[in-house]
């Protein structure tokens, strides 16, 4: 624990993992009830005042019994040594950094961030500057090889966060964008992930080219970026050699790495299969795909939809249930974008499994979809997904899985009832 100069709050390690219960909670911005967005963006040099922090709307002692804000936080840096490819790196920082704050609780990331302040550190006198203050000092002091500018923009306005959002979700896509192609099989090095350690001590996620992070916040390309900037930190290189199943994904290699790092609360793990031992879920998943038996096939519930799923649970009562270092068959955690890439589920029968998802999660990933389904040769699968129009419960959809010839429903058991 440490003070810094210019930030009067406790600081450090110790408060990582710290949670904002309701009692306690002064605002929150993101989750359930307004958005907030974090993005690191690189900018000319002489673009950028360093140190300066603008903040554009309320902060948090100009609230008025407010108890929820959007938020959105950009930061700009420049550095001779500055890459496009570290600014998810440094992004991801954010929740390090703002974690480590007494009084402070970051989850999340990119759009789907969440910032929790406690009653306690604002009665200390604590505002949106801190943040920026902290951040500032923090990824100089850890960054100073590659940044050398950074300046910070802060917004609680709704009509300036929907703007930074459309602006920044193309360079999301565009982030994403960099992995396609990259197959597992031609690399011989996953890398490790375990960032959510600060609230789940033993979990550990392993990213490959084709299965990219759970909370959708790192690819393959992010980790070894990662690595190279910082080879002690959270993403390391896990050498995958010695296969023991390809159709399952899962390698000798992986499994030591994995049970040496969860401290052997998970021996070994699957990185293809929803049915056969799994890779653990956390609850910051975008998505968790559910196994339907009546459909023997797979719903996807997804982080933004708080309905009801065919599953008999609704997103969060899901993870509550799931989260951890449980062995969970028929639950698997992952990302939106992982949906579309070739090895999501490819052990169960992939893409072709799924029956149901959120219709707006439909619209969001339809393009990318079609290209996916395309290539499998079964081009109209869009239309044959169920959503919550169709039906909330796996009697209501099946009726309309049958009558769209549905292909999950000729494929080989899931599971046999
Ligand atoms: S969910 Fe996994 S990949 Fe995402 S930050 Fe946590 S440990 Fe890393």
């Amino acid at each position: 624990m440490s003070k810094i100069p210019g930030f009067p709050f406790s600081y450090g390690n110790d408060f990582e993992g710290e949670r904002i219960r309701p009692d306690n909670l002064y605002v929150e911005f993101g989750g359930e009830s307004s958005r907030m967005v974090e993005w690191l963006t690189t900018a000319g040099i002489e673009d950028i005042e360093d140190g300066k922090i603008e903040i554009t709307g309320s902060d948090i002692n100009d609230l008025s019994n407010k108890a929820a804000l959007p938020l959105a936080i950009v930061i700009e840096v420049a550095g001779n040594k500055m890459q496009p490819d570290y600014e998810p790196v440094l992004e991801k920082q954010i929740h390090r950094i703002l974690n480590r704050i007494q009084g402070v609780m970051h989850t999340g990331q990119r759009d789907m961030a969440c910032l929790r302040i406690s009653k306690s550190i604002e009665k200390k006198g604590f505002t949106l500057r801190h943040i920026g203050v902290i951040l500032c000092q923090k990824l100089h002091e850890d960054f100073e090889r590659i940044i050398d500018k950074i300046q910070i923009k802060i917004y609680t306005e709704e009509n300036s966060v929907t703007e930074i959002l459309n602006e920044v979700k193309p360079v999301y896509t565009q982030r994403d964008a960099r992995i396609e192609g990259m197959t597992d099989e031609e690399i011989d090095t996953f890398y490790s992930c375990t960032i959510c350690q600060s609230f789940m001590p033993y979990h550990i996620c392993t990213i490959s080219p084709e299965r990219s992070s759970p909370c959708g916040s790192y690819n393959w390309i992010d980790c070894q970026a990662s690595y190279s900037i910082d080879p002690t930190g959270p993403n390391k290189p896990i050498i995958k050699d010695n296969p023991i199943d390809l159709r399952l994904g899962q390698w000798q290699g992986v499994n030591d790495f994995i049970k040496k790092s969860s401290q052997g609360k998970t021996e070994y793990y699957n990185l293809y299969s929803i049915m056969d031992k799994p890779m653990p879920t956390c609850e910051w998943v975008e998505c968790i795909s559910v196994v339907l038996p009546l459909c023997n096939g797979i719903m996807i519930a997804d982080k933004d939809y708080t309905g009801m799923t065919p599953c008999g649970m609704d997103f969060k009562t899901i993870i509550d249930n799931t989260k951890g270092e449980l062995d969970t068959p028929g639950f698997m955690g992952h990302s939106r974008y992982n949906i579309t890439q070739r090895k999501y589920l490819s052990a169960d029968g992939g893409i072709k499994r799924i029956v149901w998802m959120p219709k707006f999660l439909k619209i969001d990933i339809r393009d990318k979809f079609s290209n996916t389904v395309d290539k499998a040769g079964i081009q109209d699968l869009f239309d044959r997904i169920a959503d919550e129009n169709t039906g909330t419960s796996e009697e209501e959809i099946l009726p309309f899985l049958k009558a769209v010839n549905h292909p999950a429903l000729s494929m080989k058991p899931l599971i046999q009832l």
